[in-house]
């Protein structure tokens, strides 16, 4: 019965009690992004520039950029009521190194100049992105979403969202640092829209390098810290009256999807193999459920509680 309802769940996004939460997809390239808008997907939630480049020897001309990111954005356009497509902004370093804009020799690159932080050493490479984005947003008559990874401080917020509107284009940011996520009122004030990256944020609160097998148990999305972090953004955006999503692993678990939802998250963006999972599991429960889960899931006391309660919550099993 469950795989039935996931094989025919066709989309948009939402709680059987019709609460609407846009279901997207995360993709890397054009080919991505044409496979997640054959599925349920409503739009992309995270476009991974970075990834399009981890082989580059120098950094790609506006055109070619242009070109790139251009194929992304024509996969969901002329769609009825229009599509989001929400591109994040080079998240160079750390775990993804790009030869011409990352320091190859930092001792501690997670906590080091990574994502936006590259922008202020090297501004010219975030300004040619930009460039970059809006022409392709011309070239494809699309409004594209931009968001930079890696942000710490509203100040930094403030400093990006007037680069990217002075490009006529909408702006929002990663929250992926545990200082962002307790400020998210004041970054709020400055941008558009957030959206949750878990994986960092989790490796961030635990203090667990996510790329480590022996730390893997703290690196769980459902750990009630990162949860009640989550918690905390979501309230801010609602009360912002400001569109949150979550992009990391943890919307890609239908059980946590609903948790999220529960929390006030507008939009999960998940791989394209995830999205008929997610949105099939939305479609089952009712929002106050959802909501109830929340409250469960960030009370409890480690991963395991929290999953057992969201289960009884949303479940009753
Ligand atoms: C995240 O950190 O949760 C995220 C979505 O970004 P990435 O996994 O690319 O770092
Ligand atoms: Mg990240």
């Amino acid at each position: 019965r469950e795989a039935a309802a996931v094989a025919a769940w066709t989309g948009p996004g939402a709680t059987a009690d019709g609460h609407t939460v846009d279901v997207l997809a995360n993709v890397q390239d054009g080919a991505g992004a044409r496979k997640a808008a054959a599925t349920g997907a409503q739009g992309v939630g995270l476009f991974r520039t970075e990834l399009c480049f981890l082989d580059a020897d120098s950094e790609p001309s506006v055109a070619e950029q242009a070109r790139i990111y251009g194929e992304v954005f024509a996969a969901f356009a002329g769609r009825e009521g229009g599509s989001k497509v929400v591109l994040r902004t080079l998240d160079a370093g750390s775990d993804k190194p790009l030869k011409f804009a990352t320091a190859p020799d930092e001792e501690n690159p997670a906590l080091g100049v990574r994502g936006l932080r590259i922008a202020w050493g090297q501004p010219g490479i975030l300004d040619r992105q930009l460039d970059a984005i809006a022409l392709a947003a011309e070239q494809t008559g699309t409004s594209p979403w931009v968001m930079a990874p890696m942000v710490a401080t509203a100040a930094e917020a403030r400093d990006f969202a007037t680069k990217v509107r002075a490009r006529g284009l909408t702006a929002g940011v990663m929250i992926e640092i545990p200082a962002a996520a307790l400020h998210a009122e004041r970054i709020l004030r400055e941008v558009d829209f957030l959206s949750i990256g878990t994986n960092d944020l989790c490796q961030y609160t635990l203090a667990a390098d996510r790329l480590s097998a022996d730390l893997a148990h703290l690196n769980d999305p459902w750990q009630p810290a990162l949860l009640q972090l989550v918690a905390m953004t979501a309230a801010a955006g609602v009360a912002a009256g400001k569109p949150v999503g979550v992009c990391g692993e943890a919307a890609a678990d239908p059980l946590l999807g609903a948790v999220l939802a529960g929390m006030g998250v507008t939009s999960l963006s998940c791989a394209a193999s995830a999205i008929s999972a997610v949105g099939a599991r939305l479609a089952q429960v009712e929002l106050a459920a959802c909501q109830k889960a929340a409250r469960a899931a960030v009370a409890a006391d480690d991963p395991a509680a929290a999953r057992a309660a969201a289960r009884e919550s949303l479940l009753g099993v």
